[in-house]
């Protein structure tokens, strides 16, 4: 089946809905998301958005900038970094008026809450820079941008899979894949392409990010030839339920959360001695997992407690009511007599596919554009975020920089013909789906993708070192070998999860490569990136962005420098 659209945007998650908002005004917009849209994981972001709207206490944008850079450990392109802090204040007066139900304090203005690594007055103190919706932030700015959406006539296509860009004389006019409920595939023939597929965090054992988070963006436009950008820079969340990953969102520390080991001391504040508890989130886990290496665990085991028995007000409040069920539901743990045993867990990719202020995608990572294609949220890498992303600039990231993409993507839809799209779009996709439906191979994929989690996990994770991550690439060369080995035993064609399983493995295996590669090259210590043989961040030798690009016989890395205006580069001290 083939559509036609002025633009088709990939995944129903904020940042897709912000830009599909945005152009909507003039073009016709589609929107595909492989998951039911409003299950996007944007939904499950709890603790709220950063902004220095000045509502509680005094803050500026550019305190809010120095802070994502401090925070990004010095990696982030300071130029966008000004952007984001800027018109961050904006972005949310507009969510605001556009229905989102802010939590509001008693001057009736949107309330704010401290986070992680947000200061005032250039990292004196904590500052109430996150603006919230108790614990529920992501969940109504997301169903408001949807109904929004619907409103303005974008097209919304639930549970279709999304395989391929469609490239034609050098621009993007399309994407292919395939509808899950026929297994018939499905071209999207459109004057541009927007991706804003979320995040890969299914990589690692233990994950904040939900089941759709496999990368397929990232993979769609490395398999293009676009090279993907600071794929070394993965964070783990200090803070998640011990053995299974789901969040307990940072909210939690916002509102006077401890962190105690074994013997019951609040060890962050040898780490961390102004921030401790809200130092950034690289900090506290590689904190967490010292604690556990010399024996501070809890009863001798890996994980440490949240203590929040002291914060019962805030809980009447409703400003943790999510964290406070989850523990119910998945702990049968009462969060204001029990402490909550956390452990770190994979939660953000900083790096992705390279996009300049417009969201436009830079092929080659640095200047060359690919005319038709756009990529903003998480899959993207604009390079706000650098080596460690603060917690809350995510939402403001998605929003920012997805509503600049609409912006310049209606000019483009302007200014641009419909390109004719390869004509074997749609044989190319049923000739893969056929040939998985049809493999006999002995490898299962249950092993091959536990393997994977297991290596990633295990040899590159918080602490990294070149005979781990040597060992690890070579794990994964080796899984993807097998892959090419498997037999699926489910050979029908509807709602086939199977199909849909391998071809999700078949890019977590690329993208597990490229992480794992361009952390072994980098030898130093920076943000989430920390290698034990090389402890010390490098600023002579490392203060620039990886590009790690498809080659013909396997990866190729190379660099570009990082953007420096208005804060030079310091010692990283909380
Ligand atoms: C538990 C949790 C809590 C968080 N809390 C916060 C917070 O409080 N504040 C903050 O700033 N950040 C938070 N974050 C981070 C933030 O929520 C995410 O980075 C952000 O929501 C990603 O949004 P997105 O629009 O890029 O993509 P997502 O919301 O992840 O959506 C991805 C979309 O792409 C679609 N898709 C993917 N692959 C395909 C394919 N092959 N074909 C078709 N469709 C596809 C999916 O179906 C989905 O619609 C949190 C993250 C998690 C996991």
């Amino acid at each position: 089946m083939i559509h036609q659209y002025d633009v088709v945007i990939v995944g129903a998650g904020i940042a897709g809905l912000t830009a599909g908002l945005q152009a909507s005004e003039t073009c016709k917009v589609a929107v595909i998301s492989k998951v039911y849209a409003p299950r996007s994981h944007s939904g499950s972001a709890q603790g709220g958005m950063a902004a220095a709207l000045g509502n509680e206490e005094d803050d500026c944008w550019e305190w809010h900038m120095f802070d994502t850079v401090k925070g990004g450990d010095y990696l982030v392109d300071q130029d966008m970094a000004e952007i984001l802090a800027r018109e961050a204040p904006e972005r949310v007066i507009e969510l605001e008026h556009l229905g989102v139900p802010f939590s509001r304090n008693e001057a009736g203005k949107i309330e704010q809450r401290r986070f992680g690594g947000h200061t005032r007055n250039l990292g004196e103190a904590p500052v109430k820079r996150s603006c919230y919706a108790s614990d529920r932030t992501g969940r109504v700015i997301m169903d408001t941008l949807y109904d929004n959406c619907l409103v303005r006539g974008v097209k919304i296509y639930n549970e279709v899979f999304v395989m391929s860009l469609l490239i034609s004389k050098g621009k993007c006019c399309g994407v292919s894949g395939y509808a899950l409920a026929t297994g018939e595939p499905i071209v999207f023939h459109a004057k541009a392409v927007l991706l804003a597929t979320g995040g890969c965090g299914r990589i690692f054992k233990t994950t904040s990010m939900s089941f759709a988070a496999t990368g397929d963006g990232f993979a769609a436009a490395f398999n293009a030839g676009v090279a993907l950008e600071d794929m070394e820079f993965v964070q783990f969340h200090p803070t998640g339920i011990y053995g299974l990953g789901i969040l307990v969102s940072e909210a939690a520390r916002a509102e006077g959360g401890i962190l105690r080991n074994g013997k019951g001391d609040r060890f962050m504040e040898r780490y961390a001695s102004t921030l401790k508890d809200l130092a950034p989130r690289d900090i506290i886990s590689r904190a967490i997992l010292t604690e556990i290496a010399e024996g501070r665990g809890v009863e001798g085991s890996d994980y440490v407690y949240l203590d929040l028995s002291h914060l019962r007000k805030a809980m009447q409040e409703q400003k943790l009511s999510e964290v406070t069920s989850f523990v119910k539901t998945y702990l049968g743990i009462d969060a204001t007599k029990d402490p909550i045993p956390v452990a770190p867990t994979c939660h953000y990719m900083m790096g992705g596919v390279p996009t300049d202020a417009q969201g436009r995608v830079l092929a080659d990572g640095k200047t060359q554009s690919l005319p038709g294609l756009y990529a903003a949220g998480e899959c993207a890498c604009v390079s706000v975020h650098g080596a460690n992303r603060l917690g809350t600039n995510s939402l403001v990231d998605l929003v920012v920089f997805g509503k600049r993409a609409g912006k310049d993507i209606s000019n483009y839809v302007k200014e641009n013909p419909l390109q004719l799209f390869p004509t074997d779009a749609e044989s190319a996709v049923a000739t893969k789906i056929d040939s998985l439906l049809a493999s006999t191979g002995n490898e299962r994929m249950g092993e091959i993708r536990s393997e994977m989690q297991r290596t990633m996990t295990q040899q590159c994770s918080v602490f990294r070192d070149n005979n781990n991550l040597k060992q690890a690439l070579n794990k994964i060369r080796q899984l993807k070998n097998r892959f090419g080995n498997i037999g699926l035993t489910s050979k029908g064609k509807a709602f086939n999860y199977e199909l849909e399983d391998a071809l999700e493995l078949e890019n977590m295996l690329n993208l597990a490569e490229i992480i794992v590669f361009c952390a072994l090259q980098r030898q130093e210590s920076r943000g989430s990136h920390y290698r034990n043989d090389y402890p010390e961040r490098d600023d002579a030798g490392w203060l620039k962005h990886t590009l790690a690009a498809k080659v013909q016989n396997g990866l190729q890395i190379n660099y570009k420098h990082v953007t420096v205006t208005r804060f030079e580069p310091k010692a990283r001290v909380y």
